[in-house]
């Protein structure tokens, strides 16, 4: 089985990782209820999306169970 033949060095590791910092989620808020929400995706709060419905509320679907 192949070995590596040296140590690599921390400069080495830390320069292979210096690409991998993850960056913050766009946040937008909702024009509808204000929340802030990321973008591109349907308000948790309201169920609006490009300034229509496309999803129940969650408390209308806990009163209809
Ligand atoms: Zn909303």
């Amino acid at each position: 089985m192949a070995v590596p033949k040296r140590k690599h060095s921390n400069a080495r590791s830390g320069s292979r990782r210096a690409h991998n910092a993850l960056t913050s989620k766009q946040l937008t808020s909702c024009p509808k209820c204000s929340t802030t929400v990321p973008t591109h995706v349907v308000c948790p709060g309201c169920g609006y999306y490009m300034g229509r419905v496309v999803m129940a509320e969650q408390q209308e679907e806990a009163a209809a169970e």
